[in-house]
């Protein structure tokens, strides 16, 4: 992937193009934004610039995408492409993995000029493991260029902060995320709701636009409007929709996550019923409009309370069926209130 075809991200681009065109390329960036708005994609297409075997002394012309590093690269196999992150299992990042991963570091290139790295979950450096990669950054082997991956700018630790260069990124706008997904087949109506509950990250957008995520949404409104009194199976439900993101919970979760962020979303725009509904905003579905009203303003405000502690309880890594039991429990004690 070429970096200057990312799609959206301008400023981000030009910036980067103005770097590199001057010959000012620093040693280490931090790009920080929400999830899924494609800060790796952009690192990693960087990263096969500067590894390219063509126009490694020109990267800012992006990679060829036809040499041997190029095709590396696309394969993530490079070898001089150094990768780490945080073991889904950890909530902070192992200082042991960090000291693997920098000693890599001065290992001779073995089919480029030099070597780059990625650290994704920079949100999770704990001070001793920080501690090690800076000290790596102080004696760098030549050429060497980071780039770290976090979320939130307020969770980098100051002295990370003050070692990098920062490229700050937003989420992605409409028009950008019905690029991404050029060609591909999407129900307009789903794909709407997705875009615009998803808050601007293309991962979550299209893990949202499945139709089990509106059967599961649906149920819930129908419960908390008290037309459906017994619905077992919400839980079950949850589960299925976690299970189909793969088998493992480094997929699951993520799934989850996403799922209760854009429930928070939407059932946060039925407290504004009255509000001028956003294209694809979920108020204007037929089926909301039947039931939203007989849904009490104290119910939503006790629904979102409790999506945002499942949310919490998700990102501790509770086992996921348990998580999902105690969500659907809520949700019926909700609906009997
Ligand atoms: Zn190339």
């Amino acid at each position: 992937m070429n970096w200057l075809g990312i799609v959206g991200h301008e400023r981000q681009k030009q910036g980067m193009e103005r770097i590199l065109g001057k010959g000012r390329l620093g040693q280490a960036y931090i790009l920080t934004g929400p999830s899924g708005v494609g800060k790796r994609q952009f690192a990693k297409a960087l990263c096969a610039a500067l590894l390219c075997l063509k126009h490694s002394h020109r990267p800012e012309l992006g990679a060829c995408g036809t040499c041997e590093s190029c095709s590396l690269c696309e394969r993530d196999s490079h070898p001089d492409l150094l990768t780490v992150g945080k073991p889904e299992e950890r909530s902070e990042f192992p200082v042991k993995l960090m000291q693997e991963f920098c000693a890599r570091f001065y290992l001779k290139p073995m089919v480029s000029g030099r070597k780059v790295a990625i650290l994704d979950d920079a949100d999770s450096l704990n001070q001793e493991s920080a501690n090690c990669f800076l000290k790596t950054l102080e004696e760098p082997p030549l050429g060497m260029v980071v780039f770290l991956v976090g979320e939130r700018l307020e969770k980098q630790l100051q002295t990370v902060l003050s070692r990098c260069q920062q490229i700050p990124f937003g989420p992605l706008v409409t028009r950008d995320m019905d690029r991404m997904v050029d060609g591909e087949t999407k129900n307009i109506a789903e794909w709407n709701w997705a875009k615009w509950a998803s808050g601007g990250s293309i991962v979550s957008a299209r893990a949202m636009a499945d139709p089990k995520v509106w059967v599961i949404l649906e149920k819930v409104l129908r419960l908390l409007a008290r037309q459906n009194r017994i619905e077992p199976t919400l839980a079950e439900d949850l589960v299925q929709l976690a299970e189909s993101a793969g088998d493992s919970g480094a997929t699951q979760r993520p799934k989850i996550l996403d799922f209760l962020r854009a429930a928070s979303r939407t059932f946060s725009s039925l407290l504004a019923p009255d509000e001028i509904a956003e294209p694809g905003n979920f108020t204007n579905q037929e089926w909301v409009n039947q039931i939203k009203y007989n849904i009490s303003r104290q119910k939503l405000l006790r629904l979102l309370e409790t999506l945002g502690n499942s949310g919490e309880q998700v990102e501790r890594f509770i086992p996921l069926a348990l998580g999902m039991a105690w969500l659907s429990e809520e949700i019926h004690q909700i609906a009997e209130t």
